[in-house]
């Protein structure tokens, strides 16, 4: 899509003629729910927001990794800044290597060397399946929004998922869940609308309040972020000492067993927000559209 025009009948909005590249445009919409991901196209077009933060992620895919079924996950600030790395296995021995970093200029250079340097040295890499044949060996992956929910997430006969509308996870940067459950609530809200006639900005507002009720909070999550990459090695490795093997099943007590543990063992982190941090982590799960 290149290009939205307004549509108005007796002045009152009807929708947008959508210009695009390909046989099928234009195309006439009622409601466009635009789920370009970070190239934000409705935003770009008709200037609703400005431009994300990002942060870069990539990753290779690895033969003949060594796994015990569960995914790999490093807070390692030498290789991946204000980010992380993961081991993620997949079918047939295959896994996903990659990092988020805030550095994205050395993104690629930082992950061949964590590989380098650890225990994946050596393994076959191959492109992914969808890259063309023949093709150098090259990394996947792209840019991810952290800057949060864009301010309008909703327009006349528009509304944004996904990344295309800052849905991240503040902590870890996921964005599938929050992808997947704002378009849903778009659906939902642009479903009803055009039942009733109506989907101006001020009847779409719904779609707002039911990403803003269902989402967990971003800034309460994001100031625990700050505070998680304000820590040591040490002080994170003795979190992670702390933390018990299965953290699904911790309870109120438990986190505050693992919390008074923490500050026994290394009173100091109580100044460095070690509470919100340990707060942000329980968010971080697939249950609160974590990771
Ligand atoms: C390396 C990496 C690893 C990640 N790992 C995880 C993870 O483990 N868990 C997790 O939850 N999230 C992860 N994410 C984030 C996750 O991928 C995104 O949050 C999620 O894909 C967002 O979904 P989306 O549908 O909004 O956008 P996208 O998946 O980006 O889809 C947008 C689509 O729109 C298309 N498009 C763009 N412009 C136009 C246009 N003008 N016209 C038509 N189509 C257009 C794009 O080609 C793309 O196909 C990762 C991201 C990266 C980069």
């Amino acid at each position: 899509m290149t290009e939205l025009k307004r549509q108005e009948i007796d002045g009152v909005f009807d929708g947008w003629i959508c210009e695009g590249k390909g046989d099928q445009f234009p195309i006439f919409a009622k409601v466009v729910i635009d789920a370009s991901g970070v190239a934000g196209v409705c935003s770009k077009l008709l200037k609703l927001n400005p431009r994300p933060e990002v942060i870069a992620g990539m990753q290779y895919e690895v033969l003949e990794v060594p796994s015990d079924g569960y995914l790999d996950f490093y807070i390692w600030p030498k290789y991946a800044e204000k980010g992380y790395l993961w081991m993620i296995p997949k079918s047939d021995g295959r896994a996903n290597i990659g990092l988020v970093t805030e550095n994205k200029k050395g993104a690629v250079k930082a992950l061949d060397q964590f590989i380098e340097d650890g225990e994946f040295k050596g393994l076959e890499m191959i492109n992914p399946p969808w890259r063309k044949e023949g093709l150098k060996l090259r990394g996947f992956g792209g840019t991810i929004p952290i800057s949060g929910p864009h301010e309008v997430t909703h327009f006349d006969g528009i509304m944004l998922v996904g990344d295309a509308a800052g849905f991240t996870s503040p902590l870890f940067e996921g964005g599938s869940h929050l992808a997947l459950k704002s378009a849903a609530f778009a659906a939902q809200t642009a479903a009803e609308a055009i039942a009733v006639g109506d989907v101006s900005a001020a009847n779409l507002a719904i779609y707002a309040n039911r990403w803003k009720t269902e989402f967990p909070p971003y800034e309460k999550i994001l100031k625990g972020k700050t505070a998680l990459y304000s820590l040591s090695d040490s002080d994170m490795s003795l979190m992670g000492n702390c933390f018990p093997e299965e953290m699904s099943s911790m309870g109120i007590s438990g986190k505050a067993m693992v919390g008074i543990r923490l500050l026994v063992r290394r009173p100091s982190l109580y100044f460095k927000k070690i509470i919100p941090a340990m707060l942000a982590f329980g968010y971080s799960r697939a249950k609160y559209y974590g990771w």
